[in-house]
């Protein structure tokens, strides 16, 4: 029965293909299986990458199982992938369903990237913490876990993402960092070079989440983007916005300075998306790409 049967759809599919019906007409005829798209894609620790989607009812995204905001366009719908920085390499794949129908399958291979080693000088202070200093840091971190814990749910940015500063990068997304010969860590971010008092501008269009004296970033600003994406800006003199404010692409937020654990005047910029650190320059790249084709 179960080979009568396989026959018979086989039949279908021969006799839809030999009558030259269209891939819409096929997939719209309910008799008949989808025909899965398989779609092969390559990431890095820290990329961002967007993915282009038709926009369907009933449409959903999985990626490594796990569903995914999907932002609705006018003539198409828009996801956001990312790869952790501390990565295990593992192969991923993204399934894009209608009605639970498995329609596109996007295969993600990990593939390696190298980070260099550089080594700072800073503050001691910023190494061997007081208790003060650690209930600070403490108390700081649950309230940006609360921040980066809920997001605009759909796109609230407006086209590509540009770069806080044309100035010389000082320290690139990634480096492995020695602080003071003796504590290690990672730069998860990208260093720009400026004086105190550098205007900031924001990077697109975002909701102002958090405008405040963080113990390691000194005089900070989050913006919420939507979608899970956030961009930071650190070791500010000066923020010249406040926490639920709406800003666009390039508005005025702060001034550059040296303020928290730093080595000297510069701009520190992060930007986190689902809940990772990934490079804000490939971030740039990719929206330029995507939303500029
Ligand atoms: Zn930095």
């Amino acid at each position: 029965m179960k080979l009568a049967m396989s026959a018979l759809i086989v039949l279908i599919i021969g006799c839809s293909t030999f009558q030259g019906k269209t891939e819409h007409q096929k997939t719209s005829s309910k008799e008949l299986k989808r025909e899965v798209i398989s779609i092969d894609e390559t990431i890095r620790p820290g990329d961002v990458k967007f993915l282009k989607l038709p926009k369907m009812a009933d449409a959903k995204l999985y990626c490594r199982g796990q569903e995914q905001r999907i932002s609705e366009g006018e003539d198409h719908s828009t996801a956001v992938v990312m790869e952790s920085y501390f990565t295990e390499f593992k192969p991923f794949t993204c399934e894009f369903k209608i009605k639970d129908e498995l329609a596109t399958v996007y295969n993600f291979t990990v593939m390696e990237r190298r980070f260099n080693e550089e080594t700072l000088r800073v503050s001691p202070r910023t190494i061997k913490l007081s208790q003060k200093d650690q209930d600070r840091a403490w108390q700081e971190q649950l309230v940006l876990n609360k921040i980066y814990a809920s997001s605009h749910p759909s796109l609230f940015f407006k086209g590509p993402f540009v770069k806080p500063l044309n100035s010389k990068v000082t320290s690139i997304y990634g480096v492995r960092r020695i602080y003071n010969n003796e504590k290690k860590g990672q730069h998860l971010g990208t260093d720009f070079r400026a004086p105190i008092g550098e205007k900031v501008p924001a990077t697109n269009r975002g909701k102002v989440v958090l405008a405040r004296d963080l113990f390691y970033t000194g005089y900070t600003v989050i913006l919420d983007h939507g979608m899970d994406i956030f961009t930071v800006y650190g070791h500010l003199s000066k923020t010249l916005v406040k926490e639920g404010d709406i800003v666009e692409k390039k508005d005025l937020i702060g001034l550059s300075g040296n303020t928290g654990r730093s080595s000297g005047p510069h701009l520190h910029w992060g930007v986190k998306v689902q809940g990772q650190y990934v490079d804000g320059m490939i971030l740039v790249d990719e929206s330029k790409k995507f939303f500029l084709p």
